[in-house]
């Protein structure tokens, strides 16, 4: 038994929590890949969040944070430790003034929903980005020219020792699809955005067109974890792929989409070591025609097989 397991019963006592054992990460990715979690831990507020990270601390448990998996490549061979899920647990959103205040599971497609209803306007960018809030927090999720950081006012987060901490928007050090939370261990938890009004059916118009123009152009209804790899200075990974002629590789079951060439998908029973050696694969391809290194913009975890 691992030590992550032998704290199931603790954790499971716990109000607010749930807890499976040896838990499919495929079940919990938009890849519908990855081997098992020891233990996936389900906290459905803050406080029971906190209580949880200082049990898997007490235990030496290692603890790693998933929102939505929708930007993740779980390995065969799956995490040792625990997974804390906060997409469908942690959900609930709150409006002060033109603010609006999310729990860190809620998704964004909700966000925007409500951002409609209550005729705020700033999100619309996201429309169509399947994850939740503290995925788009941790990745600064963007498109079509915008992104979280245009409208994080503070970010509340669970440090390692399970203290709950406040960060202003001026702490996070957004970048291109980064944050600081991709360089600590905090577990984001809630999370202000600064809105604008604005008329609820403009609003409600511009999220239709921005998912419209995404179904045009991604393949939405395959398994996929959104685009492999991060944009070049200046340039677009899709462009360099579809010119190095990538679209339609295929190692097992997992294939560049025909789509769009920034998307691998999995068409059947991909492994992660199918689309791990795809991806080394296309990025030669594209090193050889260009000269450049694509970087992954997927978040790579767990163990081999
Ligand atoms: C079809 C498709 C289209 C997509 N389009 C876009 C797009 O246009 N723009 C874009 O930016 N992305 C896009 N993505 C990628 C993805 O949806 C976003 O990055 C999203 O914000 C990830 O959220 P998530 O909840 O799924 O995060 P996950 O995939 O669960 O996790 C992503 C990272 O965030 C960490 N994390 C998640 N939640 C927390 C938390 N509460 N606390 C601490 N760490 C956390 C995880 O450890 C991991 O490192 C797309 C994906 C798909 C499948």
């Amino acid at each position: 038994m691992t030590p992550a397991t032998e704290l199931a019963s603790q954790l499971a006592q716990l109000p607010d929590v749930t807890v499976l054992t040896n838990e499919p990460m495929s079940v919990h990715t938009s890849f519908g890949i990855g081997g098992a979690a020891d233990l996936l831990v389900m906290p459905s507020s803050i406080g029971a969040l906190a209580t949880a990270i200082k049990v898997l601390a007490s235990g030496d448990v290692n603890a790693s944070y998933i929102g939505n998996g929708t930007n993740i490549l779980v390995r065969d061979g799956g995490i040792r430790g625990a997974v804390v899920k906060l997409s469908g647990a942690l959900t609930g959103i709150r409006r002060h003034g033109n603010t609006l205040v999310a729990r860190a599971g809620e998704s964004l497609g909700a966000l925007c929903q409500r951002c409609a209803q209550e005729g705020l306007s700033g999100l619309e960018f996201a429309a169509g980005i399947p994850g939740s809030v503290g995925g788009a927090i941790l990745m600064n999720a963007g498109a079509n020219g915008g992104e979280m950081a245009d409208v994080i006012h503070w970010v509340e987060g669970v440090t390692a020792n399970g203290q709950i901490q406040r960060c202003p928007r001026d702490q996070l050090e957004f970048g291109y699809r980064h944050s600081c939370f991709q360089d600590n261990e905090m577990a984001i938890a809630r999370v202000a955005m600064q809105l604008t009004p604005a008329d609820p059916q403009q609003v409600y118009r511009a999220l239709y067109e921005t998912v419209q123009k995404r179904c045009r152009r991604q393949p939405v209804g395959q398994p996929s974890a959104g685009c492999i790899f991060k944009h070049p200075a200046d340039d677009y990974a899709g462009r360099l792929l579809e010119e190095a002629d990538t679209k339609g590789m295929r190692v097992g079951d997992a294939m560049v989409s025909s789509k769009h060439a920034n998307f691998i998908v999995n068409v059947g029973h991909a492994t992660a070591h199918d689309v791990l050696q795809l991806i080394e694969q296309i990025q030669q391809k594209v090193h050889d025609k260009f000269g450049i290194h694509l970087e992954s913009e997927i978040r790579i975890i767990g163990e081999d097989a």
